[in-house]
């Protein structure tokens, strides 16, 4: 039986038959994890979302940032200062990641995306685009304009109480850009994209099929190693060695975990004095400035996430390895949860990336990441990648095997 209206479900692996047309979301028969999400909003919106995200990264990265004052001595940063305070500071690990995540990436996954959305509005149909949009869309993650946005609210708050804070045209674009990150992240329709690069062609569904990882293009399983025809991924049933690669990923996470929350993060002054906290100490710093909210949200993606994910993860691969069949919806959306959420522990370590380039006084008024920061930001980088290197339909295959 031929078919071009089918789809291999990303989460469990189900190969099942999907309507021709359809309004809102679209959910796994055997998982329930929402497979398509029909926006109806048009290419248009998208792509105008993408060039104004990119055109406001410009100017966030060359216009003055933030200006502190304290008596008449005033501070200036831009985007780039904290990269280059955190390497004079003697942490150029941690340094070279936020410089990846807030200055770099940001504009090449807006540079792909508009690149890629513009080429189908001029209707063309070139091989490079299916390539192009499918790196856009990995770098989703390790762009983190909006995380930084956030994360620079907690650090404005912080400051805000002890030195006269403002934001200058740099921030005020960036802070722009943050929030056309999170609309372009809710918005675009990537079903409609792929389809518009290439649609399904029909397949013989009564022989073994696979489904790309990143497009989601079902093919005949004898494609099996080549690379996709429609996005350039090299064609696997399932992620390789993905249960070796995800344990040793949660295993380097774990190790670095205790040194991130034992050792001080950074040192800040609190009324005028240099203070130096650990991610406990400073949500317990937060609650005593009156600051819930931050505290609680520093809290959930500092303390919570990290754990929840190393949990989760290590739960999964024990399922696979114990071929486990028991609660595999609830450990299927446990996944996609992990992997949707991992990226935001990273506001610690990027509100301190925040505020170092401006509070840098005397010795007295100095801000200072301290050795937890790169610690932390290792835990993070370790988490996304088990949860992106384990692969979800491992946990239904396993079951399958024993039923
Ligand atoms: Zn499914
Ligand atoms: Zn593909």
């Amino acid at each position: 039986m031929k078919a071009s209206h089918v789809l291999g479900c990303r989460h469990c692996g189900t190969i099942q038959a999907t309507p021709d047309r359809h309004r809102g979301v679209l959910d796994c028969a055997a998982c329930g994890v929402g497979l398509e999400r029909f926006t109806g909003r048009s290419l248009d919106a998208a792509l105008a979302i993408s060039v104004a995200a990119l055109l406001l990264l410009l100017p966030a990265n060359a216009l003055t940032f933030i200006t502190t004052s304290l008596f008449s001595a005033e501070e200036h940063s831009r985007l780039i200062s904290s990269t280059t305070v955190l390497w004079r500071q003697g942490w150029p690990v941690l340094a070279i990641a936020i410089c990846l995540f807030t200055v770099i990436l940001p504009i090449v996954r807006f540079s792909l995306l508009t690149a890629a959305l513009g080429a189908l509005r001029l209707g063309w149909r070139d091989a490079w685009i299916g390539p192009v949009f499918r790196w856009s869309n990995a770098l989703q993650t390790w762009a983190m304009a909006d995380v930084f946005l956030l994360a620079f609210l907690v650090a404005y708050a912080r400051l805000a109480a002890t030195i006269t804070v403002e934001l200058g045209p740099g921030a005020i674009c960036f802070i722009a850009a943050g929030v056309l990150t999170l609309l372009s992240r809710a918005t675009l329709d990537k079903k409609a994209v792929w389809k518009l690069i290439a649609p399904q062609a029909a397949v013989d569904v009564c022989q073994p099929v696979l489904s790309c990882e990143a497009c989601e293009l079902l093919v005949p399983a004898t494609q099996a190693k080549r690379p996709c025809p429609r996005c350039g991924r090299r064609l696997l049933a399932r992620k390789t060695d993905a249960v070796a690669r995800a344990t040793a990923y949660t295993l380097a996470g774990a190790v670095f975990y205790a040194p991130a929350n034992i050792l001080p993060f950074a040192t800040i002054p609190i009324n005028l004095q240099p203070t130096a906290y650990n991610i406990i100490g400073g949500v317990h710093d937060l609650l005593e400035a009156g600051l819930y909210g931050l505290a609680l949200l520093v809290f959930l993606a500092s303390f919570l996430i990290p754990v929840l994910k190393l949990t989760a993860i290590a739960w999964f691969i024990y399922s696979v390895r114990a071929h486990s069949s028991r609660k595999l919806v609830f450990k299927t959306r446990l996944y996609q949860l992990v992997d949707e959420i991992g990226r935001w522990s990273m506001v610690d370590p990027l509100t301190v990336a925040a505020f170092v380039p401006v509070v840098r006084y005397n010795t007295l008024l100095t801000a200072r990441a301290e050795a937890a920061a790169p610690f932390f930001t290792g835990v993070v980088i370790f988490t996304i990648l088990a949860a992106k290197s384990f692969d979800p339909r491992l946990i239904w295959d396993v079951s399958e095997q024993t039923a």
